[in-house]
């Protein structure tokens, strides 16, 4: 793989851990801010609930997706790196960029 190609994945790679950092932060924020004691109808106690599970649930993702996006950082002097999982084809270089930590071709992802 190209060094100008690598260094196009590194600096997507970089930007989407920023944007996630920022997101993670604000989704942690705002599931602590989800007060489960007030003395709410059964309903909006319900809606509280069921946004927390959507928060924390969205923080387990992001945490996830953190965590495979500083990998890619590691792995993408690796030769194997871009190449696909499954066939062996070299991913496409815009999904690199849109989806830095893809195993997969899109043939193979689908
Ligand atoms: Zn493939």
């Amino acid at each position: 793989m190209d060094e100008h190609i690598k260094d196009a994945i590194r600096q997507a790679v970089k930007e989407q851990i920023v944007d996630l950092e920022q997101g993670l932060s604000d989704l942690e924020e705002r599931s602590e801010t989800v007060d489960l004691d007030q003395p709410i109808g059964r309903l909006s106690r319900i809606d509280s609930l069921t946004n927390q599970g959507i928060l924390l649930s969205g923080i387990s993702k992001s945490k996830a997706r953190l965590t495979a996006l500083q990998r890619t950082l590691q792995d993408i002097d690796d030769p194997e790196f871009g190449h696909c999982l499954e066939c062996g084809e070299e991913i496409n270089i815009k999904r690199l960029i849109a989806l830095p930590e893809s195993k997969l071709c899109i043939s193979c992802a689908q």
